[in-house]
């Protein structure tokens, strides 16, 4: 007798035929390097946190990410089966040539893409993996003002491709009044540059009930989300919780008043899976999919 929790919104049948399927899920992380994507990563998937509470010994172990990775693991949400892939990337570095550098992270959608365009027209059209990035998390450093100039070089060399899932990462840099300005300068400049992010469905239908929408509205309001990551397990109070130790105190990753990395977690593995795909396969691959056939050898 299990729940589905936050699916309850999707249309009975594609509801009753996901939760049966399961999904096939690729979210890449993307931005400058150091700003905590890899951590982030750990914290939310990798490690089995939920099962087996177990202390990781002594400190952060992460390495710097050189290449793109991609990582797959089977699990289970809430009663439905899901096989997530992510793919990190290195990120910018600080190199003083920074030209071009998202290129690599493009190049990955697009053959993503491609690789279910030439699926498509095989002739087994019945089980095709789903292979493309349904969301790319690109994260904002909370040491700047806004977006840079490389911020938008990017995201707008990726927006066509990918639904952008923006995140201020190592949120627990700012207070929260830093916060809220940097969350308000960012929306301003995704507006000015035009840079297209993943769009909180709006929900004007009946069918939806009033709770989803004021979820939908809130999780709007807050993007980019602020994420904290880390590879620790603290004690608070008795209980074991992944955090951040600090001299003055415990920063702690899922405590919605510190950061929004459960509200993430669940908008990616729950919630807003089925829409995330839904727009992939009608946005992106479609836009994809004519440009290739109209124009081939691009
Ligand atoms: P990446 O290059 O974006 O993958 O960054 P990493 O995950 O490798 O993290 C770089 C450094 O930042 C490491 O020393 C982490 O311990 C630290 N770090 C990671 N996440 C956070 C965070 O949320 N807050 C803070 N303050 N530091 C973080
Ligand atoms: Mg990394």
């Amino acid at each position: 007798n299990k729940e589905y929790v936050g699916f309850s919104a999707l249309p009975g049948q594609v509801h009753r035929k996901t939760v049966k399927k399961g999904f096939e899920f690729t979210l890449m992380v993307v931005g400058e390097s150091g700003l905590g994507k890899s951590t982030l990563i750990n914290s939310l998937f990798l490690t089995d946190l939920y099962k087996d509470r177990k202390v990781p010994t002594a400190e952060e172990r992460i390495e710097p990410t050189v290449s793109l990775e991609d990582h797959t693991m089977d699990f289970e949400e809430k009663g439905v089966r899901m096989r997530l892939t992510i793919i990190d990337t290195p990120g910018f570095a600080d190199s003083v040539n920074n030209t071009n550098c998202w290129d690599t992270v493009v190049k990955c959608v697009e053959d993503r893409l491609g690789k279910y365009l030439h699926d498509e027209s095989g002739l087994n059209r019945r089980h095709i993996n789903d292979s493309r990035v349904h969301c790319c998390l690109y994260f904002i450093s909370p040491f700047g003002r806004g977006l840079r100039p490389v911020d938008v070089a990017c995201l707008t060399a990726l927006h066509d491709r990918v639904n952008i899932l923006p995140v201020i990462g190592k949120a627990d840099c700012l207070t929260y009044t830093e916060l809220r300005a940097l969350k308000q300068q960012v929306r301003d400049d995704l507006e000015r540059h035009s840079i297209r992010t993943y769009e909180f469905p709006d929900c004007d239908s009946e069918e939806e009930d009033e709770e989803y929408k004021i979820e939908n509205q809130k999780l709007k309001e807050s993007v980019p989300f602020a994420v904290v990551g880390s590879n620790m397990v603290v004690e608070v109070n008795g209980r074991k919780v992944r955090g951040r130790l600090y001299p003055w105190g415990i920063v702690e990753v899922e405590n919605m008043l510190h950061s929004e990395s459960a509200t993430l977690r669940s908008v990616l593995v729950q919630t807003h899976t089925q829409d995330l795909k839904d727009s992939t396969a009608e946005h992106h691959y479609e836009a994809f999919r004519s440009q290739r056939l109209q124009m081939p050898n691009t």
